[in-house]
């Protein structure tokens, strides 16, 4: 699946490098200085990398942790986000991920020790607000997780700090390292959903939504919390009865009291990264539809189309659930 690992020679001989080595003892493993001489050359083409990925292995020194976009967190004061990884072994067309970095290629920081350093300063920092942690922005929270063994390690850093709550969002359907250890409750397994027609066209390499909702249904039986993200909404002919479908199909199969929070929030980039997104995808449905460009230089399917569907989505969303557990995101 991965057939080069360039790595940082420093990082060799760091635990999770031996884990990946282990999980990966076929691929041909390449030394480099720093991780950016590779990732951040110009005129990489996204798209053609993507057809086979390599992975870099790098240590992180800085940025650790940052406070998440305007618009991104829930009912949190303090909400933060983490990227222990770069880029996903899934290929959604919509992927901002595309229009953000130049390189395809996967880069994993193996210093786990050192994101929980500052997390713990974070929190310590904040103690009198309630704060959320975010992992999976730059990457799906899950999806390495057979080579990385990041959620473990996460888990049990967390378990110690029940008065914060964090959120791995994810596609994947990778729960071993979930289910085989007692739930806790301030950690939310976060699926990203479409309805299956649009997940189908879309949602390139990640499980199906059927998959997806049975992750999630048994996650929950193991007493795990459950988010569902709707995020991004993608406008179609008939996406009020695809969203009806799916949002009642979930309901049938994940008890209220298993969810934590709903969000979702419609298909949106700034400008020059729907330029470049679009660029690297105009065969496909979803960038041939004529979208708005605001006063805030977003372009999304524009103000009309945005109440249509943010109105139905909370409405069919509070047929099943209180007010308080659905949130929208702006950001
Ligand atoms: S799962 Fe998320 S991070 Fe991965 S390709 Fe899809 S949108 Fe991007």
């Amino acid at each position: 699946m991965i057939d080069t690992v360039y790595f940082e020679e420093e990082v060799l001989q760091h635990p999770t490098a031996t884990r990946v080595r282990k999980a990966l003892p076929k691929a041909n493993w390449v030394p480099i200085n720093r991780f950016q001489e590779l990732f951040n050359i110009r005129n990489q083409n996204f798209r053609i990398q993507k057809k086979n990925p390599a992975l870099i292995l790098a240590k992180k020194f800085e940025n650790f942790v940052l406070p998440v976009p305007s618009g991104f967190g829930m009912n949190s004061t303090k909400n933060f986000y983490f990227s222990h990884m770069y880029n996903c072994l899934y290929d959604c067309d919509y992927c901002f991920l595309q229009g953000l970095y130049s390189s395809a290629n996967y880069v994993l920081f193996v210093n786990y020790e050192d994101f929980f350093e500052h997390i713990s300063h974070t929190i310590e920092k904040n103690k009198n607000d309630s704060q959320m942690f975010f992992s999976g922005y730059d990457c799906d929270s899950l999806a390495f997780d057979k080579i990385s063994g990041f959620s473990d390690q996460l888990i049990q850093f967390f378990e110690k700090y029940q008065n914060v709550e964090v959120e791995l969002r994810t596609k994947s359907v990778v729960t071993k390292s979930l289910v085989k250890r007692p739930a806790i409750k301030n950690c939310i397994i976060a699926f990203s959903l479409s309805p299956n027609k649009i997940a189908e066209k879309l949602d390139n390499k990640a499980p199906s939504i059927r998959r997806r909702i049975k992750a999630m249904k048994d996650l929950a039986d193991y007493g795990w919390l459950i988010g569902l993200r709707f995020d991004p909404l993608i406008y179609t002919n008939d996406w009020k009865v695809q969203y009806s479908e799916l949002i009642c199909e979930i309901m049938g199969q994940i008890n209220v009291s298993s969810i934590h929070s709903v969000s979702y929030g419609l298909l949106r980039f700034p400008k020059k990264m729907y330029k470049k997104i679009s660029n690297l995808h105009n065969t496909t449905g979803l960038f041939a539809f004529p979208l708005d460009i605001n006063n805030n230089g977003v372009t999304s399917y524009g103000k009309e189309i945005e109440s249509e569907m943010y109105h139905f989505i909370q409405k069919e969303l509070q047929r099943y659930l209180p007010v308080k557990k659905i949130f929208h995101c702006t950001g």
